[in-house]
């Protein structure tokens, strides 16, 4: 099998497993617990707890609490944020970020907040002129990713943060669960408040996820019980997977393999690009603007869940825009918000590497695409 599909989850690293293993078999006290095995969970915690600070820059370890997923750490930025600023009912973030925010986005405005989405240029990218022009008095929050999902385009997290905080007092909450463990990050030198992330998108175990909470930012819990994650998040810890996402975060805070996954990306793309005509690439090409793992590509006029199938029958997974599209059929938000006409958006391929990817699966997939697509077009309706 060769896995594409990067970007919705990833392979549990062998190094993650194996930190795992203890806290799944002979260590396993509940880390509220004081006797010997609570202790020894406990330190587990606080052991992983350094290793997420340590890659993501947070100025202290207290600055990270543990939530079972990134769609938990978005609502709980999100809801939080509001709850501290009742006064304020304004919310801006963009018209391309992930169910996580847009969905919530939409039912904070149901519920009598004022959304302003900003949208993007044909290239996925953010005018900052207009994130200027949108801050107000009464925003509350300003809520906008870090890497896009399907496109994999960066937005300039420091530039933002540096606008927001000079033009209002919003709290800054960015969605960075794509981009940790692909780019580096260094929150504390930055304006951001909020940061969320999620173990699956780094070889972390499902279930797994954190906030960054910037020193000094006291948000309301979103699940209220007992008093674990310093009465920030109640719940059991989840002790092996909290090993794991840190396990993680060790791995890819020491290992580089970004430059070889970039090239790996840049050949396919290449390839793709001058092998088969009415191609496409989705977002920017600038260098430094993109994820280096991802290539989301238009392949006109034909349908993007049949090139799907056919290559998940060669033994090829990727995705069409975003996994949680995959039973629509209508073009996704991101798309449609970078005006990616429909016939190029139905078509649309997110291929997403990762650490295990070879050349030769690479070779492989050009090897096969052409065949697949021609085969498409000469039955596409268009
Ligand atoms: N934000 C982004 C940008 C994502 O890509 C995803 C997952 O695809 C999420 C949030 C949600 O993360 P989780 O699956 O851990 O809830």
């Amino acid at each position: 099998m060769i896995y594409l599909d990067n970007n919705a989850t990833t392979r549990v690293a062998p190094e993650v497993f194996n930190a795992m293993q203890p806290y799944l078999t002979e260590i396993f006290g509940n880390p509220s617990s004081t006797h010997t095995l609570g202790r020894q969970m406990k330190q587990a915690i606080d052991v992983a707890r350094e290793q997420v600070a340590a890659l993501i820059g947070a100025a202290d370890t207290s600055e990270i609490v543990f939530t079972s997923c990134g769609s938990e750490s978005d609502n709980w930025a999100i809801r939080g944020a509001l709850s501290a600023k009742p006064d304020k009912k304004h919310i801006v973030t963009t018209q391309v970020e992930h169910e996580a925010v847009r969905n919530l986005c939409d039912l904070l405005e149901s519920e009598g907040y004022e959304i302003t989405r900003l949208g993007v240029s044909e290239n996925g990218e953010l005018d900052l002129n207009s994130l200027r022009d949108a801050l107000r008095h009464d925003t509350a929050l300003v809520s906008i990713m870090l890497a896009n999902n399907e496109t994999g385009v960066l937005f300039p997290m420091e530039e933002i943060g540096r606008i927001v905080s000079e033009k209002s007092d919003a709290f800054f909450h960015v969605d960075g669960v794509q981009a940790v463990g692909k780019i580096p990050i260094d929150l504390k030198s930055t304006e951001v408040d909020m940061f969320a992330l999620s173990g699956h998108k780094l070889h972390a175990p499902q279930g797994i996820g954190a906030l960054y909470l910037r020193q000094g930012i006291g948000l309301q819990p979103l699940i209220v019980g007992g008093g674990q994650e310093s009465g920030r998040r109640a719940g059991t810890s989840a002790v092996p997977n909290i090993v794991g996402l840190g396990a993680a975060c060790k791995l890819a805070n020491e290992s580089d393999v970004h430059e070889r996954i970039a090239s790996l990306r840049d050949k396919l793309e290449r390839q793709i690009l001058t092998t088969i005509s009415n191609t496409l690439v989705n977002g920017t090409s600038a260098a430094g603007k993109r994820l280096p793992n991802t290539s989301n590509i238009s392949f006109q006029y034909v349908d993007g869940q049949n090139i799907l199938l056919h290559l998940d029958a060669a033994g090829i997974c990727v995705s069409t825009g975003s996994a949680c599209h995959s039973t629509t059929r209508e073009a996704s938000p991101t798309l449609k918000a970078m005006n990616v006409p429909y016939t190029a958006a139905q078509g649309s391929i997110r291929f997403s590497l990762g650490r295990y990817n070879t050349e030769a699966e690479i070779d492989r997939t050009l090897s096969v695409l052409p065949g697949i697509i021609k085969k498409l077009a000469e039955m596409s309706p268009y």
